[in-house]
């Protein structure tokens, strides 16, 4: 902590980690000898870089922006990249952090990373983006390849913006080397699903822990948190399985919406339009609420997918009282410590954001398959390699915890076998 000061989201993830790891250490004494957590909490090289363009009106703007190449033990360097203005370095740590245990979780070659700026791209043009992009790159190339770190999109990173920064390192580098970046179109060397994949992935995850009690989605209620790429694709999947979602959000307030929110529409209105959900109430007549929190809409189960520390302690007591019997994070640590100590205590199901929304970057890791064979899929096909994962996740998850004779409890599952699977490596790899 002392090290790395002001760093508050980092060291509520790094804790949260270590939380669990009392048993695999002491199961494992070899870990402690060769200091895997001490050397796991270190990234192994932080870039920060300037982040210098010329907006609409001929001013000049400056923004900071962050690359954190966490760990390369299981594969080159992989994450995504934010894009809004809480980004902090931070920030970018914790879930950097996160991402190694969620990549080993997906079972491929993957290390762990994240980036970003501080940039906001709300209410920018798409020139704007553009020159935001390109100078961003121009730093960034150096630092980034197929072999060495492969970033995704994150929040305010879409297909959009992909686009613009894979056109800049192409022109820099004069390489056509697809798998420098996942998250691109389907036309130039991007993967079915991708775009579906994280939010598909949590409600699949999700799917599985309710049948460990007998349940499933088929005719509950559902309430999602955010309306961007994981939310609205959780959404879709909780119909499919015949789930009812009756409320949305974005940071301006929630929609509910009793008939069940109209996924098309909200598409229309997020993706298309990129106007706010507000506009999305209005147009479908259903209820906006300026400023409220969702979790006190009565629920079966609910999926916050908007950002970190969304669902707080008063939050988690207001979904038990209404009768929500499981949580999935599709957002990266959106649940407040307290918030599972609620849940925990109610016997609540709850699955953390490394193993439920494993399913983006897991996809992204099948983009690069099919770069590196020249090949593309089907949906078909890559919908069910996705699905495939989440249950192998979903059991490896289930199954460490009843190893460690906690059964249910997904979070140590998770950060058990994770961690194993890094620390056998790194151990493997020697002293770097
Ligand atoms: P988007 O930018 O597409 O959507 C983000 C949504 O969350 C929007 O509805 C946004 O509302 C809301 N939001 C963002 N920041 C805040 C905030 N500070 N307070 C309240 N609401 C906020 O991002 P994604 O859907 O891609 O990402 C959502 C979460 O999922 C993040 O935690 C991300 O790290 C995680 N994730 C994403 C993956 C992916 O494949 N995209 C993979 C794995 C995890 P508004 O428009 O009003 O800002």
């Amino acid at each position: 902590l002392q090290r790395n000061p002001g760093e508050t989201e980092f060291h509520q993830a790094v804790l949260e980690v270590l939380d669990s790891l009392g048993p695999v250490v002491r199961k494992h004494p070899a870990y402690g000898d060769a200091r895997v957590i001490a050397r796991l909490c270190e990234p192994e090289r932080q870039i920060i870089f300037r982040v210098p363009w010329v907006d609409d009106k001929g001013r000049i703007e400056i923004f900071r922006g962050f690359r954190v190449e966490f760990n390369s033990a299981l594969g080159p360097y992989k994450g995504g990249l934010r894009f809004h203005p809480s980004v902090l370095l931070g920030t970018v740590k914790f879930l950097g952090f996160e991402q190694i245990f969620k990549n080993a979780l997906t079972g491929l070659p993957i290390g762990g990373a994240k980036g970003g700026s501080d940039f906001d791209p709300k209410d920018r043009s798409d020139m704007e983006i553009m020159r935001f992009c390109q100078s961003f790159m121009t730093e960034l190339y150096r630092h980034i390849g197929e072999y060495t770190d492969v970033p995704a999109g994150d929040i305010g990173v879409g297909g959009r913006e992909i686009g613009y920064l894979f056109g800049q390192y192409k022109r820099i580098t004069n390489r056509y080397e697809s798998a420098v970046l996942t998250g691109k179109g389907i036309g130039w060397g991007g993967s079915q699903v991708r775009r579906e994949a994280t939010g598909y992935g949590t409600a699949v995850f999700v799917e599985e822990m309710l049948r460990t009690k007998g349940g499933s989605f088929d005719g509950e209620k559902v309430v999602v948190s955010g309306s961007g790429n994981v939310a609205i694709y959780a959404m879709e999947k909780v119909h499919q399985l015949g789930g009812t979602v009756v409320a949305c959000s974005d940071s301006s307030g929630y929609v509910y919406d009793e008939r069940g929110i109209d996924v098309e529409l909200l598409k229309d209105v997020k993706e298309v339009r990129r106007a706010r959900i507000s506009q999305y109430a209005e147009e479908r007549g259903a209820r906006f609420v300026a400023g409220g929190s969702i979790w006190d809409v009565p629920c079966r189960v609910a999926l916050p997918c908007a950002t970190q520390n969304e669902l707080d302690g008063a939050g988690a007591l207001a979904l038990v009282r209404n009768g929500c019997v499981a949580v999935g994070e599709g957002a990266n640590m959106p649940t407040t410590p307290e918030a599972v100590q609620v849940f925990r205590e109610a016997g609540v199901l709850f699955a953390p954001g490394k193993a439920a929304n494993a399913g983006g970057v897991a996809t992204s890791a099948l983009e690069m398959q099919q770069n590196a064979s020249r090949d593309s899929w089907s949906f078909e096909h890559t919908e069910g390699r996705l699905e495939e994962i989440m249950r192998g996740i979903h059991e490896r998850c289930a199954a460490t915890a009843d190893e460690y004779d906690v059964p249910g409890n997904y979070v140590l599952g998770a950060n058990a076998a994770a961690f194993v699977q890094v620390a056998e490596a790194m151990l493997a790899q020697g002293v770097i």
